[in-house]
Formats: C-alpha cells, sequence, structure tokens
C-alpha cells in the first residue's frame, strides 16, 4: 500500500486513567442501509449464496440495519470514539460508500448530514479535530470512513486488523484511502503476553489502566476484531462490534452470510454468549440489529 501511515506498537495504559472510573456512554447512529435476511443470518442450501448477495430477494424482504459509533466519556482521558462510520460526503453521495463488492450485500444507504460523527460530536460540544482517542473495532468500510476527520487522535486498533486490512481490498471490506494517513496509529498484540484474560474473554487489554475501558479481542469476523467492554455507573456494557451483528446472533447463535474466518468468529461468539451469561445484567450491544439500536437510550 501507498506508505503515508506508519503505525507504531501501542503502549498502554494511555494517559488520563483514574481508580475506580466509571464511563458514560453515547449510541451514534450514523446511517441507515438494507441488507438481504441472508446477508444478516446465513440460510443453509445451495442458493445460500446467491440469497445472501440478493439476487433472488425481492426489494421489501430486505431489512434495514444501522451503521453505528459510539462517544464514551471518561471523566479522566476525556471523550473516545468507538469507530467513525461513514464520512460525512457519504450523506451527500451514498453510491460508493460500500465500494463495488460490499454494494452487492448492503445497499440503499440513506444518511443525514447531521448523522455524520464529526457532527453529532459537534453536537455535543465536542471539536472533532481535537479528538483524542479513537479505538476501531476493525477498519471495514462502513466503521473506518470518517477516521480523516479526526487528524489530531490517537487510534487503538489490533496489529492483526491493521495488516489485514493493509493487504486488503475492497472484496474483503477495505479501503485503504480511508485509513491510509499519516496518523497516530497504535498497535496492540493480542497474542502477547501483555495481553490478559478477562471475564469469558481470553485476550484483552485495559486501555486506560483502571478497568473503566476494556479491549477484548473478538477475531473471525475480520482477522484482527476487537469489541469493547465498559464499566458504566450502574452496571457493564459490551459493544460487540460486527462480532455478533444481531441479537439473533448472541441468543441463537444464527451466524452472518460473510465470516473471514468461522471457526473463530464461533470461538468469540461463545466468549460473548458466556459475558453476557455471566453479567446477566450488562447491556450487549450488537453491531448492526435495527430493533436493538431502537431499544437504546440516548445515553447510559
Ligand atoms: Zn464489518
Amino acid at each position: 500500500m501507498a506508505t503515508a501511515a506508519e503505525p507504531r506498537k501501542a503502549s498502554l495504559p494511555l494517559p488520563g486513567g483514574q481508580a475506580g472510573a466509571t464511563v458514560k456512554l453515547h449510541p451514534l447512529t450514523v446511517a441507515k442501509m438494507r441488507t438481504t435476511p441472508g446477508g444478516l443470518h446465513r440460510e443453509e442450501g445451495r442458493l445460500a449464496a446467491v440469497k445472501a448477495l440478493g439476487l433472488r430477494v425481492p426489494r421489501e424482504q430486505w431489512v434495514d440495519i444501522p451503521v453505528v459509533a459510539f462517544l464514551i466519556e471518561h471523566p479522566g482521558a476525556g471523550p473516545v470514539l468507538v469507530d467513525t462510520g461513514f464520512h460525512p460526503s457519504v450523506a451527500v453521495d451514498p453510491k460508493g460508500a460500500m465500494g463495488r463488492f460490499g454494494g452487492l450485500l448492503f445497499k440503499d444507504i440513506r444518511m443525514e448530514q447531521a448523522e455524520a460523527v464529526p457532527a453529532q460530536l459537534r453536537e455535543r460540544g465536542i471539536d472533532p479535530s481535537r479528538l483524542a482517542t479513537v479505538v476501531m473495532t476493525h477498519l471495514h468500510l462502513d466503521h473506518a470512513g470518517a477516521i480523516s476527520e479526526f487528524p489530531e487522535a490517537t487510534f487503538v486498533l489490533s496489529d492483526l486488523e491493521w495488516e489485514a486490512a493493509a493487504n486488503g481490498n475492497e472484496l474483503d471490506g477495505y479501503n485503504k484511502r480511508q485509513f491510509d494517513h499519516a496518523f497516530d496509529y497504535r498497535l496492540l498484540d493480542f497474542e502477547s503476553a501483555e495481553s490478559d484474560s478477562f471475564a469469558s474473554f481470553g485476550r484483552s487489554f485495559d486501555l486506560f489502566g483502571d478497568g473503566s475501558v476494556r479491549l477484548v479481542f473478538t477475531p473471525g469476523h475480520t482477522r484482527g476484531h476487537l469489541s469493547v467492554v465498559l464499566r458504566l455507573r450502574d452496571r457493564e456494557a459490551l459493544l460487540c462490534g460486527d462480532a455478533a451483528y444481531t441479537r439473533s446472533t448472541i441468543e441463537e447463535s444464527r451466524l452472518p452470510y460473510k465470516m473471514e474466518d468461522e471457526h473463530r468468529f464461533k470461538r468469540s461468539l461463545r466468549e460473548i454468549q458466556l459475558f453476557a451469561e455471566q453479567t446477566p445484567d450488562a447491556l450487549v450491544v450488537p453491531g448492526h440489529d435495527m430493533r436493538a439500536l431502537l431499544l437504546m437510550d440516548r445515553e447510559y
């Protein structure tokens, strides 16, 4: 790839941690788009692939899914973003946002200018150009689209995800132009001895060293996917990212059509399911579930 970006190894914790800190969570809806039922939840049989791609699926059967990002407010470290959603320009020109191949699985992108993450931060009094920390669950097109809008941020993600995206293409859901900037990328090696287990998760990092924001390794959707566990005021929250598109994935183990690695996806899903079982009052947030999103509060 072109080499504007020179990612470095993350050294954690990032500054700002406070003993016993809790964080606030604001779910941000960035856009809506449509996909096939068979893309969201894999169907069996000879036509599964054809149906997942929508070739024999009538328009009215396609389902609405949200594109989301999350704002976290940490008392010492300030605002932290999880994923960036689509670039603000997608509100004006939605065609091409998902690339040529993503456009097969995801269609009809609808996005208001006010829904772009920078606009939503500004509305909450946060200057996006000065945001200090962004955690990337992974670098797919619908998560990495607005990276360019946060030039001063430290971006934290897994080294395997960076490698996969840097060597990937639109067929894998990546677009290098979205992330190949001379920004401060910090990579986590979840296989290293610095990574600990946390709750049901075999591999985790404590972002600020105070237990308030933990990054847990959930590969399978992509090679280096991570999810985020938050300590809120009165409960924990698990932002699954695309390790689980929907509540049905978590509750009924319904797998999506597309997985980078099915074995790892199932292992990560099992860790998510165990977390949900062992922490029954936790807020567990799937990555692309419209119904689950509509039931969420504006702030936790
Ligand atoms: Zn994805």
